[in-house]
């Protein structure tokens, strides 16, 4: 019988290195939201912050984890996330906030995790590895180009134009061009430089919905014919015309740029984190506000592909299993604002989250801030007393800030017709420019993130 039992002892030596080399469980994290959003700094502490799990203790699995580290990515040619350099601007002697992100990159960070419970202490360790993918928001926005003929599109971004900044000059240039003419490389280059810049200066205003996504963020494609289109109003397009070649161009954007987006990348999450300044698009105003509750309708199409076109049978039954909201840069707030703030998101986010939520996703909205880079004071107003923030603004002096009021009902922001087309966050909140703090939290101030772990509970709690 020791015979017996030693064999059966080797084998499962055998079984178990066998399932631990092949069952090795990987969770691709997607982590988006439009430019400036937060994605960079979110990346960067989220890591962090894991591979010190001391700050995290909403993540209660996180004690089960032994070991945290860095590890090279499974996917050669994509650009790494470039961590250190981040961590290091973030944390160095003259701390400043790092470049954000300009496409697609990635990183992989693994677990080795103590089963526990009952069994635990009789199953060995496993090691599971964690693949973030950043991207630009705004080339899920592209999603909704794919169904779009090069001439419903032209309609739909000629329609808006006018109400936003640049417009005008693009919509001036436009009356002074025949685009049924023979195609002329300059007045096409001028045509879209004019269109590019009119984007620009609507992101700027605080208008989300600024696509083609890669008119703002390039990268190695600026200036391809992929890239130099612009939108032109119903007309006559005849073979070797400036309007047919836009069409053509408009197409090559989709079939070349948008569609091996979601094939490569997109397809391949597992959970997704879409984060939102939903603050910033406050203080810009209801028009900025509304703008934004349109694009992240837009957005979150992408994890309702339904049963037809092009994602659907891209995705095959695969789906999203978790999507987290997140407002971002809740540290501009006192915490006694924070649930206004969530409330806000989810109310912004109502009907993109219903249509995720038919996908059987699993959601939820939250208030976080990835890098806390102020401190919470009551100050005296007025014989009152408001909930302000503290911190170092940019130019290097400290000061203590009411950003104003978020309203107690959603409603009275996000539904203009019933009287919430009126400015919140219009006390500090211009001026709250804060730099990021140097790591010297002390006793009782809290850790240095705003439910940065509450987040990765969700996001990965369940897989550790
Ligand atoms: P990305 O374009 O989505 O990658 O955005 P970034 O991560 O670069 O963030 C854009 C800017 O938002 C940063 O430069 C900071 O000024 C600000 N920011 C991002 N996260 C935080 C945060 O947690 N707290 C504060 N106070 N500001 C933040």
């Amino acid at each position: 019988s020791d015979i017996a039992d030693g064999l059966s002892r080797g084998i499962e030596g055998i079984g178990a290195s066998v399932s631990e080399a092949l069952f090795e469980p990987v969770i691709r994290l997607g982590v988006t939201g439009l430019s400036r959003a937060g994605k960079t700094v979110f990346i960067t502490s989220l890591v962090a912050n894991l591979l010190d799990r001391g700050r995290m203790p909403g993540l209660t699995r996180g004690g089960d984890i032994t070991a945290a580290f860095l590890q090279p990515q499974p996917d050669d040619t994509v650009a790494r996330f470039a961590y250190e350099d981040h961590l290091a601007a973030l944390t160095g002697p003259t701390p400043h906030w790092p470049e954000g992100t300009r496409t697609v990159s990635e990183l992989r960070l693994s677990f080795r995790v103590q089963p526990s419970g009952l069994l635990g202490g009789l199953r060995g360790p496993r090691t599971i590895h964690l693949d973030i993918v950043d991207y630009p928001g705004e080339w899920l926005l592209d999603l909704g180009l794919m169904d779009k003929s090069y001439a419903q599109w032209s309609e739909g971004v000629l329609g808006r134009m006018s109400a936003r900044p640049g417009g005008a000059d693009y919509l001036a240039l436009l009356a002074e061009t025949d685009a049924s003419a023979k195609l002329d490389e300059p007045t096409a280059k001028r045509l879209a430089e004019v269109f590019t810049t009119h984007l620009n200066a609507a992101r700027e205003a605080g208008y989300s919905d600024c696509s083609p996504g890669r008119f703002l963020l390039p990268g190695d494609l600026a200036g391809s014919p992929v890239l130099t289109f612009a939108p032109l109003p119903k007309g006559e397009a005849p073979r070797g015309s400036l309007a047919r070649e836009m069409e053509r161009r408009y197409d090559a954007y989709k079939a070349q740029v948008v569609k091996p987006f979601f094939r490569d990348h997109f397809a391949r999450i597992d959970r997704q984190i879409v984060l939102v300044d939903v603050l910033g698009a406050i203080h810009a105003g209801p028009a900025a506000l509304e703008d934004l509750r349109q694009s992240m309708a837009g957005i979150l199409q992408a994890f309702r592909p339904g049963t037809a076109g092009f994602l659907a049978s891209l995705l095959g039954a695969r789906r999203v299993e978790k999507i987290l909201f997140a407002a971002t840069k809740a540290d501009h707030l006192h915490h006694m604002q924070h649930a206004r703030l969530t409330a806000i998101t989810g109310a912004l986010l109502r009907e993109a989250k219903d249509r995720a939520d038919f996908a059987g996703a699993e959601t939820l909205a939250l208030s976080i801030a990835a890098l806390r880079a102020t401190t919470e004071e009551m100050v005296s107003h007025d014989g009152g007393e408001l909930p302000a923030v503290r911190g170092r603004l940019m130019d290097g002096r400290n000061a203590a800030l009411y950003p104003g009021d978020l309203p107690s009902d959603p409603a009275q922001l996000l539904a203009p017709a019933r009287g919430g087309a009126q400015h919140w966050l219009d006390a500090d909140f211009d001026i709250m420019a804060f730099a990021p703090a140097p790591i010297t939290l002390r006793p009782g101030e809290g850790p240095p993130h705003i439910r940065l772990d509450k987040a990765a509970e969700f996001l990965i709690g369940d897989k550790l």
